[in-house]
């Protein structure tokens, strides 16, 4: 998972140590596994927005009614969770489906899509997200029709990009997220193929 390495491992561990650059470090190889950020959203007012990994570890809180950016797995899962807490989600995916994620097991994301159906949580799809204001957002489909929708929060999920904090290199290795985002399989072999290589 993405974490805010000075933020949350200094607490935890007090034998975390950031490191800031591989010269701190002699080795003969070096692999490097410091996972992903998230994306940021270029709109006006992205800074009132919370990262879905803030409210996913209980760092932020949200409000009543929720405009979730972003309809991937994470998103939808989101806002399967704040319908469940009896909150007010209203999901915003500018792709024309939810939960694209290629391998997914059908069955999860199926059982979202009905859920979301069956449970009338707006879904705006092939829509964006064009402003968020402190008590509204302000969306537009494909159309250009541009639509107000009121809310007390706003969580963005539109996916991490690689942080590695060193470049591929004869003796350096990019490992799991760093390397390319994924999960945690693509982390675990890609790690036992550098792990043979070396
Ligand atoms: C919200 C969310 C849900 C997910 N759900 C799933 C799921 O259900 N199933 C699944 O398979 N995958 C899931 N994933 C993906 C999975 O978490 C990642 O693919 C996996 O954690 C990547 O592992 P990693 O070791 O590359 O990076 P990370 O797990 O991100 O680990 C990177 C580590 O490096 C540390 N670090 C970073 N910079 C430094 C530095 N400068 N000095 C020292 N340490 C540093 C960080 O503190 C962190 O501990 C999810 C991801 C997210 C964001």
């Amino acid at each position: 998972m993405v974490q805010d390495p000075a933020e949350e491992r200094k607490h935890r561990s007090p034998s975390y140590r950031e490191v800031t650059d591989l010269g701190e470090i002699e080795a003969d190889a070096y692999i490097v596994a410091t996972g992903s950020s998230p994306k940021r959203l270029p709109i006006e007012g992205s800074d009132r927005a919370i990262e879905a990994i803030d409210y996913l570890l209980d760092r932020k809180k949200v409000g009543n009614r929720v405009v979730i950016i972003g309809g991937g797995l994470t998103g939808c899962e989101i806002a399967y969770d704040l319908k469940r807490k009896g909150k007010e989600p209203i999901i915003v995916e500018r792709l024309n489906d939810l939960i694209t994620t290629p391998n997914l097991c059908l069955a999860n994301s199926s059982f979202l899509r009905d859920y979301f159906k069956a449970n009338d949580v707006p879904v705006y799809l092939e829509t964006s997200c064009k402003q968020i204001a402190d008590d509204h957002v302000v969306i537009i489909d494909k159309e250009n029709n541009e639509t107000e929708i009121p809310c007390d929060s706003v969580i963005v999920s539109i996916g991490y990009d690689p942080k590695p904090l060193a470049k591929k290199d004869k003796n350096i290795y990019l490992v799991g997220d760093a390397d390319k985002v994924g999960n945690l399989r693509s982390a675990i072999w890609g790690a036992w193929k550098i792990a043979m290589e070396i």
